[in-house]
């Protein structure tokens, strides 16, 4: 068996000194290295303060316009009164272009299927459908057109129709009377002068009465494959929060917007752009904390920021509900809407 010799006492002094400085040595290393990653982590730290600074001074365009959104949104509601928002840095003609469009490959990425909210099987049928949607909602078209075109399927019945009949018939649709009137006039143009067709010009289709440009890009793009941009409110709403556009005036709108896009992105624009606004980009209060674009929007902060609360504002597939359409197309990822609910039976 092996055994350690025991060691003189001058030797074992000099052992316990040489321990004593190579702790010594050891706790000096270890606190300048603990110093040390505090200093690296407190200059990340710093650094991430910066960068979010920075993030948020870009994020949203401007900080300075999301400061003076939400007094501006209030004032709307009538509580406070709207400051003047200080000024923004310009945005360049080009900047402001390549931000649109990388807004509209976000917006194709977001909605792969978006596409027209009005059921219809035919231009005819498409055509009076978009008449009916002014000043009401496209699920209140589709509930009311499926019995409308089982009565009248073509022009020549629609205009051989009686006007109170036809009146009962699109009532739910509100303003019934002009709708009708308008239904009546475009279906004996349709009969007299267009030989039964919907025809496929813009310049044709705005003759016919109750027939606008917005109606006949709708019907042109989605019935003819003619590229059309369709300003409807959410349309027109949402260009000026992105700052394609200041102006109010639909075809001024249209115009400017035509500008920035190649002609073959118009029709699929609209639908995006107008399937952003009903879902996300709300006319009152835009779910900013839940929109995938908000850092290419300067008008981030015009609605709510929190994302649990924006969450909530989410609407149709967006929000778990289902859609406008009864007949959606196949690869649309929500419910089909529901058929007008039956009136209550009288007790
Ligand atoms: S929801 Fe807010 S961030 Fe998104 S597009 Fe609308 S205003 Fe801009």
């Amino acid at each position: 068996m092996n055994e350690t010799p025991e060691k003189p006492a001058a030797a074992k002094k000099a052992t316990a000194k040489k321990t004593a400085a190579t702790k010594t040595a050891t706790k000096t290393a270890a606190t300048k290295a603990v110093a040390k990653k505090a200093a690296a982590t407190k200059a990340v730290a710093k650094k991430a303060v910066t960068t979010k600074t920075t993030a948020k001074k870009t994020t949203a365009g401007t900080s300075a316009k999301k400061a003076t959104a939400k007094p501006a949104a209030k004032a709307a509601a009538g509580k406070t009164p709207a400051k003047k928002a200080p000024a923004r840095k310009p945005e360049s003609r080009a900047a402001m272009v390549r931000r649109a469009r990388r807004i509209n490959r976000e917006l194709a990425e977001l909605y792969p299927y978006a596409h027209p909210e009005l059921d219809f099987t035919n231009s005819f049928e498409l055509l009076v459908a978009t008449v009916l949607s002014a000043q009401t909602t496209d699920l209140r078209v589709n509930q009311t057109t499926p019995r409308l075109f089982a009565v009248c399927p073509t022009p020549e019945d629609m205009a051989a129709m009686d006007p109170e009949r036809l009146e009962e018939l699109i009532r739910p649709t509100g303003f019934f009377r002009a709708k009708a009137k308008s239904l009546l006039g475009l279906s004996a143009a349709l009969r007299d002068r267009f030989g039964g067709e919907v025809p496929g010009r813009l310049e044709d289709l705005v003759t016919l009465p109750g027939v606008g440009r917005k109606t006949a890009n709708v019907v042109l793009g989605n019935a003819f494959g003619v590229p059309g941009i369709t300003v409807d409110t959410h349309f027109g709403r949402l260009a000026r929060r992105f700052g394609w556009t200041t102006a109010e005036d639909a075809e001024k709108v249209e115009a400017d917007v035509a500008e920035i896009f190649p002609k073959s992105e118009w029709t699929m624009l609209s639908h995006r752009v107008v399937f952003h606004g009903r879902r996300v980009c709300h006319s009152r209060k835009p779910a900013c904390g839940a929109c995938a674009i908000a850092p290419l929007c300067p008008a981030y902060g015009e609605g709510e920021t929190d994302p649990e609360k924006a969450k909530k504002l989410l609407k149709y597939e967006l929000g778990g509900k289902p859609g406008q359409r009864l007949k959606p197309p196949a690869d649309y990822p929500g419910q089909p809407a529901p058929p007008m609910a039956p009136p209550a039976a009288a007790s």
